[in-house]
């Protein structure tokens, strides 16, 4: 097995552990591999293994890779959307977890409806209330999602958040225990369901998983460290 290989059954194993803890069921919580800075060769090892379902930050990186792989990958967007590219990338999409206002998501929607589209999204929350971080305020997300639920091209599966970085990771468990709480408020305040949370990187997921997350982002835990650390 290559290391790749083997790293990704780790990072299976140890997900579906802290599935266990949460009372849940190691099918319940999906594994997105994020492949950003890593090149098309290396992520093919990852795909040999069996994964399917990837994620990139950048639109650009996103759209150059996509060729150069198995047509059978999946791919979402995990990463800062500008507007003037959401025409670009929609169509390889299956999913935007970085849906970071209510004007985004209004440009997703019109576009979605000009390109015959139904995108799934996740409202990023920037639950650390960071300057240097997009994202909708957890506090004020509630008075828009009436606004949200009106764009009829959007398939709104649930939240995101990158909690503000700490080395010890027990830190990240009350913003990821504070977004499944927001989730289930949001839920009630709406009257739909939002049943995903996309929560946890390589330091924090298992934590992410034991707070209730469906799906986990990521990358160096399976390729390794990046050469320059990457803004998000
Ligand atoms: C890079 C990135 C990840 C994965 O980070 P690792 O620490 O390499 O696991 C997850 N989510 C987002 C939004 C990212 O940009």
């Amino acid at each position: 097995m290559s290391t790749i290989a083997e790293n990704l059954e780790t990072v299976r194993q140890r997900v579906a552990a802290a599935a266990g803890r949460s009372g849940r069921k190691p099918g319940d919580v999906e594994l997105l591999v994020v492949s950003k800075t890593f090149p098309a060769e290396v992520v093919r090892e990852a795909a040999d293994a069996g994964q399917t379902l990837f994620g990139e930050n950048k639109v650009q990186e996103l759209l150059a890779k996509i060729p150069l792989l198995p047509s059978s990958l999946r791919w979402h967007l995990i990463g800062h959307l500008q507007s003037n590219k959401v025409r670009k990338v929609l169509p390889f999409v299956e999913a935007i977890h970085s849906v970071t206002s209510l004007d985004l998501a209004k440009d997703i929607n019109r576009i979605a409806g000009e390109l015959g589209l139904f995108p799934k999204v996740y409202l990023e929350i920037n639950v650390g209330a960071e300057a240097s971080k997009f994202g909708f305020d957890a506090k004020s997300v509630c008075g828009q999602l009436e606004e949200l639920y009106k764009l009829d091209r959007l398939f709104i599966q649930g939240l995101m958040c990158i909690p503000p970085f700490a080395p010890e990771v027990e830190k990240s468990r009350p913003y990821f225990a504070g977004l499944r709480e927001l989730r289930d408020k949001l839920e009630k305040l709406g009257g739909a369901p939002l049943p995903k949370l996309s929560m946890g990187m390589s330091h924090d997921f298992e934590i992410a998983v034991e707070e209730g997350a469906t799906i986990v982002r990521v990358g160096s835990a399976i390729f390794g460290s990046r050469a320059v650390p990457q803004p998000q």
